[in-house]
């Protein structure tokens, strides 16, 4: 058989499951170049075309292959290559004619410096042999172990790990990158933040080489895309990922990302989100106490440090939600008994730092920062929440604001009531109690503390509102 026939095959079952429309739209117009095998290569006008096919009709394209090839069946695209929209992605690195395809230019060199080209922004630092495994984190552990193991034919693509802060997400995605680099040298892997990516899409887009950036991306062999959550309010970021995601994954190349939430929570253009669901996505949450004595005590170990176990215990039960901190709370102690002329690590010292410490981090959040985050959240000026409005989202904003100040600040009632418009304490209580009852009844409600807890955490709240 031929491409041809095989093709025709398919045509008639694909015939049957579509509208005459659209089959002459989208089905009509594809040519079948090139049988190989268990694979038939399929040409298509442009990309979008591509990509909408994509969309729409991988169930029926699917379906129609298995008929004509049996379940091994595999398409594969090419983009008709005269027809290229300026600005469009030139199509996978595979040249046409036999010709070398040029060689793109490193967006990670900045022009002018004669520095080597860098390889995978890794630095050996994170690997999978000091990751301490819990039943927090087993499940991203282990898929992005497999995904190392085997990066050219995962099943987990993309895979997704997804957390709050500090819990180790840019640890897992870097051991990936160090793992595949030890046990695969001739893969080409790269490990890029977000809004690195977005960067180099500006620059690109200023000196007109997105071209150039997009064709060196395609060329890795897996791509650690760290901070996802950065996408959010970047519409042509998003563009330009959604066709290299489609691209790299079409190519079987690995693509492991990290993101602070959950995708279906992740505030993107639909068609990316439902792409980022095709792999696994894997949570990371807060480690048990167990789980945290076992971090600290390998972190003082690789830090030859020497702390007794009751030291141990004490800092752990008081840092519950963050590794990072976890680690903070270790430099200092260290710091501090070095200071100290190698005083012992004892309770008292623990003690002293992790107030220091703790103190250090509630600071960072202030009432200000909470207002904000909310009034900004609900789309309200700030000055509403302490104004007399009695609008019902005005005062649901307000009240939430309470609840969190009070949450997060040592504030008494009395001065929450006084930030708020002058409001006594009585009040403050009711909102307070009011908020807490919504939480448990309310999912939307609990959705919404949930992503502002995450925003004042994170800081300032907000994501840079740039519109790439
Ligand atoms: P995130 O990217 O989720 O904010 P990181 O990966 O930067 O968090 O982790 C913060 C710190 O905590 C890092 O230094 C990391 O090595 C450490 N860490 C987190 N989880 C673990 C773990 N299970 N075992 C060892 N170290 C961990
Ligand atoms: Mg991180």
């Amino acid at each position: 058989m031929d491409h041809t026939v095989v093709w025709d095959n398919c045509l008639q079952t694909i015939r049957h499951s579509v509208d005459p429309q659209s089959y002459q739209t989208w089905f009509v117009p594809i040519r079948p170049v090139a049988l190989n095998s268990n694979e038939l290569t399929i040409q298509v006008p442009h990309r979008l075309f591509y990509e909408f096919l994509e969309e729409h009709y991988i169930d029926v394209l699917k379906l129609s292959l298995n008929q004509a090839l049996g379940t091994a069946g595999r398409l594969q695209y090419r983009i008709k290559p005269s027809r290229q929209e300026p600005g469009a992605f030139p199509h996978a690195p595979k040249s046409p004619a036999g010709k070398p395809a040029p060689t793109p230019s490193n967006p990670f060199v900045i022009p002018g410096m004669t520095r080597p080209r860098i390889e995978s922004n890794l630095d050996g630092k994170y690997t999978f042999d000091n990751f301490i495994e819990g039943d927090c984190n087993s499940l991203a552990r282990n898929a992005a172990k497999a995904v190392a193991d085997n990066p050219a034919n995962t099943a987990f693509n993309p895979l997704v790990i997804h957390g709050p802060v500090g819990l180790g997400k840019t640890h897992l995605l870097k051991a990936v990158g160090n793992r595949i680099a030890e046990k695969f040298p001739n893969k080409s892997v790269l490990y890029v933040t977000t809004d690195t990516f977005t960067n180099q899409l500006v620059s690109s887009i200023g000196n007109n080489s997105t071209n150039d950036l997009v064709n060196w991306y395609q060329n890795v062999d897996v791509l650690l895309v760290d901070d996802i959550q950065q996408l959010i309010n970047r519409k042509k970021t998003q563009d330009v990922f959604f066709n290299l995601f489609n691209v790299l994954r079409q190519n079987n190349k690995a693509i492991v990302m990290t993101c602070d939430r959950p995708i279906i929570e992740l505030d993107i253009e639909e068609r990316l989100r439902s792409r980022f669901q095709w792999g696994l996505t894997a949570d990371l949450s807060a480690p048990a106490l167990e789980t945290r004595m076992a971090i600290l005590a390998a972190k003082a170990s690789a830090n030859e440090v020497n702390i007794p176990p009751q030291v141990m215990e004490f800092i752990c039960y008081h840092i519950q939600n963050n590794i990072r901190q976890l680690e903070g709370v270790l430099n200092n102690l260290v710091l501090h008994s070095g200071v100290n002329q190698g005083k012992e690590i004892d309770l008292e010292l623990a003690r002293q730092v992790l107030k220091n410490f703790v103190t250090e981090i509630n600071r960072e959040v202030t009432p200000e920062v909470i207002q904000r985050t909310v009034a900004e959240y609900y789309n309200l000026d700030v000055e509403k929440l302490a104004s007399s409005t009695r609008r019902r989202h005005v005062v649901l904003a307000r009240q939430i604001s309470m609840f969190l100040v009070k949450q997060f600040t040592d504030q008494s009632l009395k001065a929450i009531g006084r930030m708020f418009g002058g409001r006594d304490h009585a009040t403050v209580i009711y909102s307070i109690r009011t908020v807490r009852d919504l939480m448990e009844t309310n999912d939307d409600i609990k959705k919404a503390l949930e992503e502002l807890e995450r925003k004042i955490r994170a800081g300032h709240g907000e994501h840079p509102s740039t519109k790439w």
